[in-house]
Formats: C-alpha cells, sequence, structure tokens
C-alpha cells in the first residue's frame, strides 16, 4: 500500500512537473487586440470576394476594406476575450495540454491517412513533437538545417501583431522544427511586453519584419483617400524599423536589422518601393493566401485551401496568414495545428524568411527593391527563389 502511494505520487510529480513545462517561454499583456480595434474604427461597405480561386492574382479584391471590417465585428469577440482574461493563467495550461492532446490525435489520425494513401513521405514527425510541448532548446539546430536541399522550404507569415497570439504560434512551429516571420505594425505594440514577445520570437528563429508604423495604406492613405506622399510612406516604415532596431536584438545578441517589408493591404506605391529600395528592404507579397481576412470564407474554405497545398505548394513560397486583427485568425491557428504534420511528412519545412535565403544562399539585395515582375506580381516577392532569379530592375 506505501508503496502504491509513493508511486502515485512519482506520477503525480511526473505529470505536473512535466504540465509546468509547457509554460510558454514569453506572455503578452492582455488588451492589445482592443487598441487595434480602437485605432482602425473605419467601417467601409464590404467588398466581397466570391472567387475561391487560391491564385492570388484573382483573390486579391481590397484586403483593407475586409481587415477593416473584419476587425470591427471582431471586436464583440476581443472584447468577451478580454473579459476572460482574468482566467488566462489557467486557460493557458488547460489549452496547452488540449493542444498536446490535439497535436496527438491528429498525427494519429494523419499517420492513419498516410498508411491509406500511397504518398511518399520524406520523413516522420519529429519524435518528441507528441510528448513535449516546451519549445525546442533555442540554440540547438534541427538536424534537417544540415540538409535543406532535401526539402521544400514554406515561408509563413503572420501580419498585424504583435499579439498575444505570437507566443503559441512560435511554439506550434517549434514542433515541427519550424519558424517563421511576423510582420508587425507600430500600432500594435503596446508595451515592453510587446517587444518581450518579439525578443522570444527572433530567440526562437522568427523574423520580425516591417508593416508599418501606423499600418499607411499608400495608395490610399493619403489626404482626402489619395496616396500617400514620398514623406508620410518614409515616416511610416522608418518610425518602425527605427522603434524595432533599438528595442530587439538577433538571437546572437547583435543589433537587429529590420530588412523585410510588407505593405500593409499589400497595396504599395512607387514611392513605396523607393523607400525601400533606398532601405535595402524586400517587399514582401504572397503566394498563397489563408484569407483569414475574408468574412465571405468558412472554415472550411480555408482548411481545404491549406490542405490542397500539401504537396502543390513550391519550394520558397510565401504564404499570407494574420496573428491578429481580422475574423478568422483563430481559423488559421487551428487549421496549422491540424496540417502541419501532413505538411512535414510530405517533405516540407517552415522558416523564416531570412533562414530560406539562407539556405538557398539568397542575399537581401537580390530581393530588395523593386524586381522585375514575377507571376505578374507588380513586382513584389511571391516567392523566394524565385525573386531571386527574376532579381532587380
Ligand atoms: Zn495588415
Amino acid at each position: 500500500m506505501v508503496k502504491k502511494g509513493i508511486a502515485f505520487l512519482l506520477v503525480l510529480t511526473f505529470v505536473f512537473g512535466f504540465s509546468g513545462c509547457t509554460t510558454p517561454q514569453s506572455t503578452q499583456s492582455s488588451g492589445e487586440v482592443e487598441i487595434i480595434v480602437e485605432e482602425e474604427t473605419i467601417v467601409q461597405g464590404g467588398n466581397d470576394v466570391t472567387s475561391s480561386n487560391d491564385n492570388v492574382n484573382s483573390i486579391i479584391s481590397d484586403p483593407q476594406t475586409n481587415e477593416q471590417t473584419n476587425q470591427q465585428s471582431n471586436q464583440q469577440t476581443n472584447e468577451q476575450t478580454n473579459q476572460q482574461n482574468d482566467q488566462q493563467t489557467n486557460q493557458q495550461s488547460s489549452q496547452q495540454s488540449s493542444q498536446q492532446s490535439n497535436q496527438q490525435s491528429n498525427i494519429e489520425s494523419s499517420q492513419q491517412s498516410d498508411q491509406q494513401s500511397n504518398q511518399q513521405t520524406v520523413s516522420s514527425v519529429p519524435e518528441d513533437s507528441s510528448q513535449d510541448s516546451q519549445p525546442e532548446d533555442t540554440n540547438q539546430e534541427p538536424e534537417w538545417k544540415s540538409h535543406p536541399q532535401d526539402f521544400k522550404l514554406l515561408a509563413f507569415t503572420f501580419d498585424d501583431g504583435p499579439s498575444n497570439n505570437m507566443s503559441r504560434l512560435v511554439q506550434l512551429f517549434s514542433w515541427y522544427e519550424g519558424t517563421g516571420t511576423f510582420f508587425v505594425r507600430g500600432n500594435s505594440i503596446i508595451d515592453d511586453g510587446s517587444y518581450i514577445a518579439m525578443q522570444s520570437a527572433i530567440d526562437n528563429g522568427w523574423d520580425i519584419g516591417n508593416h508599418g508604423d501606423n499600418h499607411l495604406v499608400a495608395k490610399i492613405g493619403g489626404v482626402n483617400g489619395g496616396e500617400a506622399t514620398y514623406d508620410e510612406i518614409k515616416a511610416d516604415i522608418t518610425n518602425l524599423t527605427t522603434k524595432l532596431e533599438t528595442n530587439l536584438k538577433t538571437r546572437d545578441g547583435a543589433p537587429y536589422k529590420v530588412n523585410l517589408y510588407r505593405p500593409p493591404n499589400i497595396k504599395p506605391t512607387e514611392n513605396s518601393f523607393k523607400v525601400c529600395s533606398e532601405q535595402n528592404l524586400a517587399v514582401i507579397w504572397l503566394k498563397h493566401d489563408a484569407l483569414d481576412w475574408d468574412k465571405t470564407k468558412t472554415y472550411n474554405d480555408r482548411y481545404n485551401l491549406f490542405k490542397k497545398g500539401i504537396n502543390t505548394w513550391q519550394d520558397g513560397d510565401v504564404i499570407l496568414c494574420h496573428e491578429t486583427g481580422v475574423i478568422a485568425c483563430d481559423d488559421t491557428y487551428k487549421i496549422l495545428e491540424q496540417l502541419l504534420p501532413d505538411f512535414y511528412r510530405a517533405g516540407y519545412r517552415f522558416c523564416s524568411i531570412s533562414e530560406l535565403m539562407q539556405m538557398r544562399d539568397i542575399s537581401v539585395d537580390e530581393i530588395s527593391g523593386e524586381l522585375n515582375d514575377v507571376d505578374g506580381n507588380s513586382g513584389m516577392v511571391t516567392n523566394i527563389i524565385d525573386a531571386a532569379k527574376a532579381g532587380k530592375k
């Protein structure tokens, strides 16, 4: 009986000790999402996108209108979320254990589907991904990075943070030995916690890119809805770069250099390119769109879009997702939670844009400024490798 009691205590110690390890490396104070909503209160008529074609040239209609409308409709949800922040600690720990068990069941179900299909797989999901939700040792590179040529590299990007979602995305991708890129905006940075979250992302191998200090939409953000001036665009980009470079360091402790820019609502002008060229910033567009900003899409629409990507998305493709500020960030998170194991098994790996460039021997110079036309994309980067081939104008 005593032995049984001791054994039980040992089990309890293990279980609670283990779950104690699942605390995210960084958390952020609450209320950021509300700030974003307050700062963007313009509501325009819905400019619905009806095409379900994932060809990016046909789906980019007007992300700004949708983003703003979605932010408005998201306000209620965000407020509810904020009201629940008192329970955050408990929720985080139960979320993590539920993520862990979801992950286990996702892996099991995709293992079953793997057995059913003859799909060729490159390797299995990391063994410890279902057992340990703690991000890996930040100083230890995964083995696959010693032979990146054996994999198709995807650059997942997440816009409009920093937010409370940043740390859970870092954690999710760490389960699959992966990273990505956050395009942050200055008006989402609310306090030191925002910088702590971004620094933690960098320390885990992620990039922080510039998405505008005030999310200035160059094409319509000027006086009376006209084009913003060169000076306005320059200020919007430079002010955020200064904030980021002042407050962040590389994972090695060196000064952080911002070299990526995503134009807000993907509406740059010639002046945007001019500023980016002068500042050696690569202008990053997208090859695939999670459509988490599009209120006309359902969860299944979004799921199928990602599902179709397995085995069809190309080495070097850039994928646009949102970290916060749009209607379906949670859809994107859940879909990635379900499908990243399948992407992994199909021979994909996930990396920040700078990691991708490093592994494919591409320098920022090769993809910065205005590029020759790639896929009719107005000179922005949709695939890092294609962009390097296209070169500068
Ligand atoms: Zn944005």
